[in-house]
């Protein structure tokens, strides 16, 4: 059975980057029939951030991401929360230092500064706790047994690190980078246990997903570096018969490309990276901080995740338009891309655009009578759907139709300067007068009729629809731009457009 989990650490609201981990996770799961955890990492006290875990499954429960397995959910291997589980780790670390693949390190703030000062000072370009500095400091690799037993017993604070082989090729098979191959030198011995007994997210990590029966590790690029770490481990432990298979995603990048794209990018940049309205606190003065949300920009959950999925995945055909249903049919790990993903702003936007013009008109129009009877506009419900219906080619948000639907219910208060003085006429006045005459008594109040019947008036001046058109639309409206200007007829009625078109040649 195939076992994926999504395991965010709650340090903050989840980023697009992180659910779009999240989803490919779930389009794996489904599509293979498996199963889907969502583990929360919060071994890192210090980056705990109140309300971030709420945060985590509210956004997920909007995506249309849905858990089998979780903090809310329960499941075989509970708990998934993994402060939950401290208990738990211990055994593991014991059984890496009586293998002899960690060790306890003794060093304290202070040692660990100098090591570093003194690799900086001689220009070492990546300053790391290894084979080689390891030699140097106070663990039980190089202190004497009883002196080590000592430390111990005194209640010395210790950590426990991993002991990373000095000359060894770690390999492993991605499933989207194919063979990575990395050096033991480039791997420090890393904590596996703090000094408060919790465990680093690395023995967490490896441990649950050993205990969980994880199959597959589908998480972010920048978690390929840790990976060899983690190669070391299984092995370590035992469990390299069982390891998952690795997939690390490709890249946010921001939309010009020139980098990650980053939590503080959004507002910046001037669209949301959250999924969801984030209520937060500024790390450094503890100001009441809002990040934009998706939800609350207007945007529906079925455009935004068919947005996310196309960063970094394609069908490898033209279609672009892909419910969840469709990309769990059509989800595969191989056609997952290598390189960076560009974030796109105005793609998801014509996402958004897509999907509320693909909502029924009945839906359109159901939002379009609540939005508008909060601004104390009632909308007879016939109307409104015809409205909705109109106006919704010209809208990328649900407000838009609310924006658009003005014109139906004010009359122009003041006309577009520039149509007014490049097209209004005398003639062009007298011809918009006679059609306003006849409009009230129009056999065919179709907008094909109410076109006709317009043409028709015009003939017998020599006059064009052209000439006459954007003369019409700001006298009907006031504006130069708008739908279609004969169904806005149509739907106002002849009465009311007769009405509009004389107060503008008065
Ligand atoms: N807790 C890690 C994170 O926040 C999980 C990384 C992983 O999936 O292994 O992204």
């Amino acid at each position: 059975e195939v076992r994926v989990r999504f395991a965010p650490s709650p340090t903050g609201p989840l980023h697009i980057g992180g659910v779009r981990t999240a989803l490919y996770n779930y389009l794996l799961a489904r599509k293979l029939g498996g199963k889907m955890l969502l583990r929360i990492e919060d071994t890192d006290q210090n980056r705990f951030v109140p309300g971030a875990e709420q945060y985590i499954m509210d956004s997920l429960r909007w995506c249309g991401i849905e858990i089998d397995e979780g903090i809310e959910q329960g499941g075989p291997h509970a708990p998934y929360r993994q402060s939950e589980r401290k208990p738990m780790y211990r055994q593991y670390a014991d059984q890496l230092i009586q293998a002899g693949h960690a060790y306890y390190a003794f060093d304290t703030p202070e040692d660990l500064d100098a090591m570093r000062a003194r690799l900086t000072a001689a220009k070492v370009p990546n300053p790391q706790y290894n084979s080689i500095t390891r030699a140097q400091m106070r663990n039980s690799l190089t202190l004497p047994a009883e002196e080590v037993t000592q430390l111990l017993e005194s209640g010395t604070p210790y950590v426990i690190r991993l002991k990373v082989p000095r000359k060894e090729e770690i390999r492993f098979n991605d499933l989207i980078r194919g063979w990575v191959v990395v050096h033991s030198s480039s791997i420090d011995d890393k904590v596996l246990m703090k000094s408060d007994g919790m465990p680093t997210y690395h023995l967490a990590n490896i441990v649950d997903d050993h205990l969980m029966e994880i199959t597959h590790v589908i998480r972010g690029e920048e978690w390929l570096p840790s990976a060899p770490l983690h190669v070391l481990l299984y092995r370590y432990l035992g469990w390299e018969s069982t390891m998952p298979q690795f997939a690390h995603l490709p890249l946010l990048l921001k939309p010009d490309g020139t980098g990650k794209l980053s939590k503080r990018d959004g507002d910046k940049l001037g669209f949301p990276v959250f999924p969801l309205e984030f209520h937060g606190k500024d790390a450094e003065t503890g100001e009441p901080t809002v990040s934009s949300g998706y939800r609350e920009s207007g945007y529906l959950p079925e455009a935004f995740i068919n947005f996310l999925a196309f960063l970094g995945w394609n069908p490898g055909t033209q279609q672009e338009l892909f419910t969840m249903d469709e990309l769990i049919e059509n989800f595969s790990i191989e056609r997952v891309s290598k390189s960076p993903a560009r974030f796109d702003q105005n793609k998801v936007r014509w996402y958004n655009e897509q999907y509320l013009r693909a909502k029924p008109d009945a839906e359109l129009a159901q939002y379009l009578t609540e939005e508008l009877s909060q601004q104390g506009i009632e909308v007879p419900a016939d109307q409104a759907e015809q409205i909705a219906a109109l106006v919704k080619e010209r809208a990328t948000f649900p407000a838009d139709l609310a924006q658009e639907a003005q014109l139906f219910f004010q009359r122009p208060s003041s006309y577009d300067e520039q149509v007014i003085s490049k097209k209004w006429n005398p003639q062009v006045s007298a011809a918009l007068a006679a059609f306003a005459g006849q409009l009230p008594t129009a056999a065919d109040a179709s907008a094909d009729g109410i076109k006709a019947l317009l043409t028709q008036v015009l003939e017998a001046q020599s006059l064009k629809i052209g000439q006459v058109l954007q003369a019409l639309r700001v006298a009907v409206t006031g504006h130069a731009a708008g739908p279609d200007l004969m169904h806005i007829m149509r739907i106002l009625g002849p009465q009311e457009t007769a009405e509009r078109i004389q107060a503008a040649v008065a």
